[in-house]
């Protein structure tokens, strides 16, 4: 797979045509994953202005701090032949790029990531224009993955799945989740991720703690462990992956619960298919477990949309009812939370296609006892 599989050319186009046809005037994106879904450029987040200026028709160009311009041209943006405007330490690129885009920007979609620092000077040098997020343009088409994408996001998930399979091997009592999380995150690279963006390791009661990073708490015999990571490969494409352990046998008040958000997952996952609601896809996860009397420990939404983001629309949750199409990419990760005490999550990635969902993991959702 190459990039211009993954970032293909012709998307450009499709971003202008879709621009034009949601009433905006020019998008204006600077370094983060709008510019890259867009250009395959990797671009840094500086204090510099690069900016890839999309207007809704006509010619997009790039704006570029002089010393970076080697760097952008040898990016894949330079695949899509546009201009790179350089910019000099003494110019003011705001003013700049306002002067190009003169009279046409009555309404422009910035990058949903664009620093405040970047949104107020573009704000400054087009004072008539309405800034709106350009994520109301590029939803549309980052929501649906290519075939290439999905084969990235099936990548991610067996590099994943792979740093998965050590786990048991490193969860051992005696040890403190600071040491595991350290094992797990050169595991995540040596699988072929090109960062590790998270690694939670929370055992006992840090396991009710659903965003619970790390500490240096050691792990006790008899402890279910909440494991959940992920990197993002080199191509852009992020691996998201939640499995419980338990250190010897797990108390018998946990095993139960344990079951019953295994079939939550399951049912959750089975769910899928084109034109069913994002919020169904959580109710049918909800539903079981509210059913078995934990409605109350399921204190987050099912999941959410990936790619190059870990987190991206759509959010699997109730009140959204978005139907899923073909290619939606999203993950299924209920969970169950005892104040206290522990807590489990079981989390895969799940693409729909014309027949169903299909998981990007495969490594066993039953409890793994080490
Ligand atoms: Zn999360
Ligand atoms: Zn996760
Ligand atoms: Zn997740």
């Amino acid at each position: 797979m190459t990039s211009s599989d993954l970032y293909p050319v012709s998307r450009l186009a499709a971003v202008q045509e879709a621009t034009a046809k949601a009433g905006l005037d020019a998008l204006l994106l600077t370094p983060g994953p709008d510019l890259r879904y867009v250009s395959g450029y990797d671009a840094k987040p500086l204090e510099r202005l690069t900016c890839l200026v999309v207007p809704a028709s006509g010619e997009a160009y790039m704006m570029v701090p002089r010393l970076e311009l080697p760097a952008a041209q040898a990016s894949p943006a330079s695949r899509l032949g546009l201009e790179f405007v350089a910019w000099d330490e003494t110019d003011d690129p705001y003013a700049i790029a306002a002067a190009r885009l003169g009279k046409v920007a009555g309404k422009v979609g910035l990058a949903d990531r664009m620093w405040a620092m970047s949104s107020l000077r573009f704000r400054e040098a087009l004072p008539e224009a309405e800034q709106v997020l350009a994520g109301s343009v590029l939803r549309e088409l980052r929501m649906r993955k290519s075939p290439a994408e999905t084969a990235a996001l099936r990548e991610a998930g067996q590099a994943i799945d792979s740093v998965h399979r050590q786990v048991p091997g490193l969860l051992r009592a005696g040890r403190t989740e600071r040491e595991v999380a350290k094992d797990i995150a050169e595991a995540i690279l040596a699988s072929g991720h090109a960062t590790v963006d998270f690694v939670i390791v929370a055992s006992g009661p840090n396991g009710a703690s659903p965003h619970h990073d790390v500490s240096d708490r050691v792990i006790q015999a008899g402890e279910p462990v909440v494991v959940d990571i992920g990197g993002q490969l080199h191509n852009g494409y992020c691996s998201d992956s939640t499995r419980t352990y338990s250190v010897g046998e797990p108390p018998a008040e946990f095993a139960a619960y344990y079951e019953v958000l295994r079939q939550a997952q399951d049912a959750a996952c089975a769910a899928v298919r084109p034109g069913v609601s994002c919020e169904s896809i959580d109710a049918a996860a909800r539903d079981i477990i509210a059913g078995a009397g934990y409605g109350e420990y399921f204190v987050h939404r099912t999941g959410h949309g990936i790619g190059i983001e870990t987190h991206e629309e759509p959010y699997i949750v109730s009140g959204n009812g978005e139907p899923l199409e073909p290619g939606f990419a999203f993950s299924v990760e209920p969970g169950i939370y005892l104040p206290g005490r522990h807590g489990a999550r079981i989390e895969d990635i799940v693409v729909c296609t014309e027949s169903g969902g299909e998981r990007m993991n495969d490594t066993p959702r039953e409890l793994v006892i080490v």
